[in-house]
């Protein structure tokens, strides 16, 4: 139980594994809900982190700009898909798409060892995964 949400909300031990949360449930959870939380905030009521979609008329390309402020490159990777997931939800293609192109360029110099670590190879299989919908997606629209 939150004190300052006033209900349950699940608490995360850092930024990074909040973002993580929605970056790998954002689909699924959005297919339940019809939204999905695009942003981790830490709370000092619970002393951890909580996700949360209530940024309703902020733009997901405002999250994706602060981002690149994350000093963590699979931080910021992580970021950029969850902005990603939000977009193409949204149906902000060419958006979606500049920003694939960005984390993309984050992931490719990522070092060797990182790319092949558990939590580089989940980004690499979630940007392909954008990256195939994106392309179905505009296919459609082009249609
Ligand atoms: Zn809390």
């Amino acid at each position: 139980m939150c004190p300052y949400a006033g209900k349950s909300k699940i608490l995360f031990g850092s930024k990074s594994k909040a973002l993580r949360f929605i970056a790998w449930n954002a689909e699924e959870i959005t297919a339940s809900h019809g939204y999905c939380p695009t942003r981790a905030y830490y709370c000092s009521g619970c002393g951890g982190w909580h996700v949360t979609s209530k940024e309703k008329y902020r733009s997901s390309r405002w999250e994706l700009s602060h981002s690149i402020f994350e000093p963590d490159p699979l931080c910021r990777i992580t970021a950029g898909i969850a902005c990603m997931q939000q977009m193409l939800y949204n149906g902000e293609y060419a958006h979606c798409y500049a920003a694939l192109q960005k984390t993309t360029g984050i992931y490719l110099n990522l070092p060797e060892k990182v790319r092949n670590d558990k939590q580089g190879k989940e980004s690499k299989r979630m940007l392909l995964s954008i990256a195939e919908r994106l392309s179905m997606e505009m296919a459609t629209e082009a249609a």
